[in-house]
């Protein structure tokens, strides 16, 4: 039990803030400290997806019962908007009887959803010590929220202007994206597009040509004022979620991220919450996040198992099936929540699936890729932080 009500969290991001947010408003002193001086600064105005096929409630009223509110862009995209093309340069349009995802964005600018998390921190007394890596911890508590480790994924992007009308295009195949996919997103005259990958991150700048080639064979679109982004994100068989019930792991850094393709902002906020609740009801919090979070997050690694073997036939046989649906929300809901098939499948993914903290092929000086850029530091400063508590 908490003898006083002061909490310290770690890392401002949406599983971090969320948690904030969360014990803030029962009335704990929270203390969020922040490498950084601002929220939102791993990312560069990209636009990113809350995806809302994976459970019966809306994305929307799912934030509104975490105690969120909608003070950020948040745009509902629905099949209509948008297509996605195949490996044989098929387009196909899916019908939804509801949002399929809503574009948010990310980093430090007014209407991201980083600052619009921010606000409502500080609006319900959220104390934010910005610059501070923590050194050591007195509370009884504490809620890491630090973000990715390493890099199991990596997205490598640009943000642009462009006159053309809000739309989304999802790539799938494997010459332009290995065992993931490319988007573009077009929001009033903003658009992101970004290629992503599983393997052969060496060759990061090879695939993004290859895919921006690919957009521009598929849509007439204007590039202006173009500024590069990357990324990387992490996933594990397994997740980290506490040490001795005292240190609370959330997010990414736990390892809650959505292993086919890469959702993790709900992941984050959820496991935020819970680390939370666990903290204000006096509730275990591995209970919580093994009933809420472990089935899904295992089914998306029976997934990721799935989609690494289907090879460009099979993406372009699953967007055909999908192209006569009346509604693909159903079919995406069933295929991203437990199942017997995927429990089996989950036996064989998990011994399958390595974590890559370091992957040796971009481990060579002076190479500016996304994981040299980014991942070695990340990584090294997580196992400082992790030392010190
Ligand atoms: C290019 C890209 C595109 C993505 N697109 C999507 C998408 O469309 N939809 C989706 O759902 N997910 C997407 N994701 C994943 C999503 O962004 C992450 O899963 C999510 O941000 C994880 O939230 P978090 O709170 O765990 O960590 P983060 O958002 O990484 O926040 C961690 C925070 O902790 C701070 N921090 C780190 N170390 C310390 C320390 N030692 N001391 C103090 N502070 C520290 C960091 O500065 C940061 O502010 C994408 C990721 C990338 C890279």
């Amino acid at each position: 039990m908490l003898k006083n009500k002061s909490i310290t969290i770690v890392g401002a991001g949406p599983g971090g803030l969320t948690a904030a947010i969360s014990l803030a408003k029962s009335g704990y002193y929270v203390n969020l400290y922040e490498q950084n001086n601002d929220v939102g600064l791993r990312f560069n105005g990209d636009f990113q997806g809350l995806e809302n096929w994976s459970d019966e409630e809306d994305t929307l009223e799912i934030l509104d019962h975490l105690g969120i509110k909608i003070n950020f862009l948040c745009h509902p995209y629905s099949g209509n908007d948008g297509w996605f093309i195949g490996p044989k340069g098929e387009k196909v349009q899916v019908k939804t009887s509801r949002p399929l995802f809503y574009l948010i964005q990310r980093g430090a600018d007014e209407k991201s959803l980083d600052q619009g998390l921010k606000q409502q921190a500080l609006d319900t007394g959220v104390k934010i010590i910005w610059n501070e890596k923590l050194e050591s911890v007195k509370d009884d508590f504490v809620i890491v929220g630090t973000g990715p480790k390493a890099a199991d994924a990596i997205a490598k992007g640009i943000v642009f202007n462009t006159s053309i009308k809000d739309i989304f295009l999802g790539f799938i195949d494997n010459r332009i994206a290995p065992k993931a996919y490319a988007y573009l997103l077009v929001n009033s005259g903003r658009a992101t597009f970004a290629t992503c990958m599983f393997e052969d991150f060496k060759n990061e700048k090879l695939y993004f040509d290859r895919s921006l080639n690919t957009m521009k064979s598929v849509i007439d679109i204007d590039i202006r004022e173009e500024i590069e982004f990357g990324g990387f994100a992490n996933f594990f068989s397994e997740p980290i979620i506490s040490k001795n019930h005292r240190i609370l792991y959330t997010g990414e850094n736990a390892g809650f991220q959505d292993a086919l393709w890469g959702f993790g902002i709900k992941y984050a906020m959820l496991s935020g919450y819970y680390a939370a609740q666990s903290i204000i009801h006096n509730q275990g919090y591995d209970e919580l996040c093994k009933k809420n979070l472990f089935p899904k997050l295992q089914t998306s690694l029976s997934n990721r198992w799935i989609f690494a073997h289907l090879y460009n036939i099979g993406y372009s046989f699953i967007l055909n099936r999908m192209k006569g649906m009346e509604d693909v929300i159903p079919l995406l809901r069933k295929h991203f929540n437990s199942s017997l098939s995927k429990r089996l499948i989950y036996k064989f993914a998990r011994r399958w699936y390595h974590t890559r903290l370091i992957d040796k092929q971009c481990m060579h000086e002076h190479c500016d890729c996304v994981w040299c850029r980014h991942g070695k530091n990340a990584h090294a400063e997580l196992n400082r932080l992790l030392k010190t508590i």
